[in-house]
């Protein structure tokens, strides 16, 4: 049997950090703030804005919560954003995503100041990542390494390839990968012979957007599995990308949905908060 990859438990680890990191901190006379805002009532994102909100809570961090009405305009958000930009017991700022379509979400990430960045989307934190300088890092990738590190999965010298191109999973999925000097493919939707390409993987990670589309032909025997998707299957019940039931007998780790990456998430972005923190002092 494989490897379970518990992200579960290994979340909950980096809280416990977190939270010790964050009352060390307050006897310094140093606390922590993060400023979430969400725009509309979309209910996913009020349960993503909710967990946020509820792991600040349990580690420490002071929470200020906007909840904006559908119809805010995007000179109104701005101007928020820019109100928090300037306060200087506001350590990170999250704007919960997706916006209302009347809204330019890149305009939204560009405003955010890159030391209150805490999701890592700013153009300067990405171009950071790109050429190995400190910035905040995307928080689902980042949970991933966290993953592979805290599961004793070596990432050098080892074949990555990694399905999909997004934004905040695929691009610096790899970057990180190649940080850690992993050998790097990124696959997409118009590579040829996806499943050859992904046999050759070590380490696989899916983020493809689509329920168990991952099957043991794409995957090498004995390969680490990361499965970064997120659906409900027809019984509502949750699954990844990757057909898991069919794929770990072949492979040697792979990570369950839930309880795998999903955690990890929001245990990354309390991570940058707590860094914010402490780099501003
Ligand atoms: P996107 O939809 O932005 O990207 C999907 C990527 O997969 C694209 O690059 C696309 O290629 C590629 N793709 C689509 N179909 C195929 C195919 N048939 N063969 C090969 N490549 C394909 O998704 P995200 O990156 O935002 O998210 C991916 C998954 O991860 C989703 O299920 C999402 O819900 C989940 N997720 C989970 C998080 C967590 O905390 N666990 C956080 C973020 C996302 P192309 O670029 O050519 O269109």
């Amino acid at each position: 049997m494989p490897q379970i990859i518990n992200g579960k438990e290994i979340s909950a680890q980096i809280k416990e950090e977190l939270k010790e990191k964050v009352a060390a901190m307050k006897k310094e006379g140093i606390s922590v703030c993060l400023a979430v805002i969400q725009v509309g009532d979309d209910p996913a994102s009020a349960v993503y804005v909710g967990n946020k909100k509820k792991a600040c809570a349990y580690i420490g961090i002071t929470s200020l919560s906007y909840e904006l009405p559908e119809e805010t305009t995007q000179e109104e958000l701005l101007a928020l954003i820019g109100e928090l930009n300037g306060r200087k017991d506001v350590n990170g700022i999250l704007v919960q995503l997706p916006l209302p379509e009347h809204i330019d979400e890149d305009a939204v990430i560009r405003a955010i100041v890159p030391e209150k960045d805490v999701d890592g989307f700013h153009p300067q934190s990405v171009g950071a990542l790109c050429i190995g300088q400190e910035g905040y890092v995307s928080c689902t990738p980042a949970g991933i390494i966290q993953l592979l590190k805290r599961s004793g999965i070596e990432i050098e010298g080892k074949e990555c390839v990694i399905i999909g191109r997004s934004n905040i999973v695929g691009k610096p999925m790899a970057l990180l990968l190649l940080r850690e000097n992993g050998t790097v493919t990124i696959t997409h939707s118009r590579t040829k012979n996806l499943k050859e390409v992904t046999k050759r993987a070590d380490i696989l990670v899916a983020a493809v957007g689509k329920p168990k589309m991952i099957t043991r032909e794409y995957v090498k025997e004995g390969a680490v599995v990361i499965d970064v998707g997120i659906h409900r299957n027809e019984n509502n019940k949750l699954c990844g990308d990757v057909d898991y039931d069919d794929v770990a007998p072949v492979c040697s780790a792979i990570t369950p949905v839930p309880g795998g990456v999903g955690p990890m998430t929001i245990a990354m972005l309390m991570h940058n908060c707590v860094e914010s923190a402490a780099l501003r002092h």
